[in-house]
């Protein structure tokens, strides 16, 4: 018997919401004709309600969804062959409540019509291959069984030996208590597969629908790489009733939604259950292991047209001028480049930790068709932005969430590129508590020894530690505008002159401007700003930069993973000798 073998006798009722009247048939069940939504009260037709994929039509509610339905709407049409793995239905335990565990397992095999609370397939989205596996809660509460850990664990063992990536639709109570601590173990045994996985560099994703608790959340759920969430879905370890009874207070309203989950720092996307399936297409075609050659016309280690090399081609400006238009708040922000320079880019959130810092922005995307994970500290070209922003003053949440970026690049084995732009990391107290000095010490670590290329840009302030914790770099470009200084002007004016008006002296005297610096070797190539300066001109601007990048990054892409950190390694070795 396997986990979608058995035939059908009746079908999940689809959704909570309250039937009204009598049943209408459509697609894919028989659905109310009218059903009231919990939430908003409204009134709804059913068949209009089912076209709207289960999301209320009036408040966006998004209602549960049997797995069946689910990979219907996740996978592309014709695919989504079951991988006919093996469902055994023991009863270690011999559990009985109020009636056997094998009755209660009897009855939700007649009232879903699977064998057990995950069904798994092999198909395509988008036209990229994936395994997937899409637990329903519909089958006692999607609880977390021996065979449901199983079917995890031989759907990730199958996406190991076939090197294709793995989706996981979760949707659980938490652990199966009538298999008692043989439904704990589940939580090890799924997290050592999903180990498994990162270690060969196969992309996992995560797709949390409503609710996901307990051992679910606390083992395979969140252990993705990446981790998307419907609206409104709730996941967390403890229960909000067992957390309200135990810390004796009412919850905030949205606690433990995916929105505040995002704003945490353990979510990547929330994404409409309409968006999913372009979304999860392109997460995947990005997420492969091996970068694809771009199609450009660029070649390996020549540098890109326009950019300066050597020290006597760079410009000499006024250092205290230069310093100033760095500043400038009309210059493009990483997000404008990534925008203008990438073919496709998806943003990913959170450091799975705290928070997700705002002044730290990246994901995954393709350069020139060459797939990479983007990193770029993020001001902003308004006061509103700037604050938004922390006037792209990194916390260690930022730090470590680019941290977390740069694990997976090496995971997926996927150039690094990032973009450097802030005054510094941010100055708070609760910047202190939390190790901002720790954040950006692990990532110098990290960075050097990260065995993908990384490439920085420095597009405007490059401050301080705050600066160079995104910037252990293989190959580090400058625009030529922008600055690189171990503390500002007006910072090292006050201390060394003991007068902040002293700060264009001190510009000067630190030697801060792109062509200082590519004498001194600190960084490797200058990319020439558009007369006129680059606030006015973004698109080339991005142009130039987007030509630099690859310049560099055709060099690097030949290289195996050890020569290039031993290049790296000798890069920064070597300053000071
Ligand atoms: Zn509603």
């Amino acid at each position: 018997m396997t986990e979608t073998s058995m035939t059908p006798t009746s079908m999940t009722p689809m959704t909570p919401m309250t039937p009204i009247t009598g049943k209408v048939r459509t697609r894919h069940t028989d659905v109310a004709a009218w059903v009231q939504c919990p939430r908003c009260l409204h009134l709804v037709y059913g068949r209009r309600l089912d076209r709207n994929l289960n999301v209320c039509p009036e408040c966006g509610d998004h209602r549960r969804m049997t797995a069946v339905r689910r990979l219907d709407l996740l996978l592309d049409p014709g695919t989504g062959e079951p991988l006919g793995l093996p469902v055994r239905g023991a009863d270690p335990l011999g559990f009985v409540d109020s009636k056997p565990y094998p009755e209660r397992l009897r009855a939700a095999r007649e009232a879903t019509g699977l064998r057990e609370a995950v069904v798994c397939r092999r198909g395509a989205i988008e036209g990229n291959p994936v395994i997937v596996a899409a637990m329903d809660f519909g089958f006692m509460g999607g609880s977390l069984g021996a065979d449901v850990g199983e079917l995890i664990t031989r759907a990730a063992e199958t996406a190991l030996r076939e090197r294709l990536p793995l989706l996981i639709v979760t949707a659980s109570g938490g652990a199966r208590m009538q298999e008692g601590a043989v439904s704990l173990m589940q939580m090890a045994k799924t997290s050592q597969a999903l180990g498994q996985l990162d270690e060969a560099g196969v992309l996992t994703i995560a797709l949390v629908t409503d609710p996901t608790y307990g051992g679910v959340a606390a083992s395979y759920a969140t252990l993705c790489d990446v981790i998307v969430a419907e609206p409104g879905a709730r996941l967390g370890f403890a229960g909000p009733r067992v957390i309200e009874q135990t810390i004796k207070e009412r919850l905030p309203e949205g606690f433990q939604t995916a929105e505040f989950l995002r704003e945490h720092g353990m979510i990547d996307v929330v994404c409409p259950r309409a968006g999913l399936r372009p979304l999860l297409g392109r997460l995947l075609s990005i997420g492969t292991r091996s970068p694809v050659p771009g199609t450009g016309a660029l070649d390996a280690g020549a540098p890109a047209p326009g950019t300066i090399t050597v020290g006597a081609g760079a410009p000499a400006p006024d250092p205290w001028r230069t310093v100033r238009e760095a500043r400038d708040v009309a210059r493009p922000t990483a997000l404008d480049y990534f925008v203008r320079v990438l073919d496709v880019f998806e943003e990913l959130h959170g450091d799975r930790l705290s928070g997700d810092c705002t002044a730290i922005v990246g994901g995954l995307g393709r350069l020139d068709g060459i797939p990479m994970v983007v990193i770029g500290q993020q001001k902003g070209n308004t006061l509103a932005e700037l604050n938004a922003r922390n006037f792209g003053m990194p916390t260690p949440s930022g730090y470590r969430k680019a941290a977390r970026l740069m694990r997976l690049a090496a995971k997926l084995g996927l150039p690094v590129l990032t973009l450097v732009d802030t005054p510094g990391a941010y100055p708070g107290r609760e910047a202190e508590e939390q190790g901002q000095a720790v954040a950006i010490a692990e990532n110098l670590r990290l960075m050097a020894g990260l065995p993908v290329p990384i490439v920085t840009v420095v597009t405007g302030e490059g401050g301080s530690g705050g600066a160079l914790a995104l910037a252990v770099a293989n190959r580090v470009l400058i625009c030529s505008n922008a600055v690189y200084s171990v503390i500002s002007p007006e910072g090292c004016a006050a201390i060394l002159w003991k007068d902040a008006a002293a700060a264009p002296r001190a510009a000067a005297a630190l030697r801060l401007t792109a062509g200082e610096l590519l004498a001194l070797g600190i960084v490797d190539t200058i990319i020439p700003e558009p007369e006129g300066g680059t606030a006015g001109a973004p698109d080339l601007a991005a142009s130039r930069l987007r030509d630099a990048v690859l310049g560099a990054l055709r060099e690097l892409l030949g290289l195996d993973p050890t020569e290039i950190v031993r290049r790296r390694r000798a890069r920064f070795r070597a300053f000071g000798t």
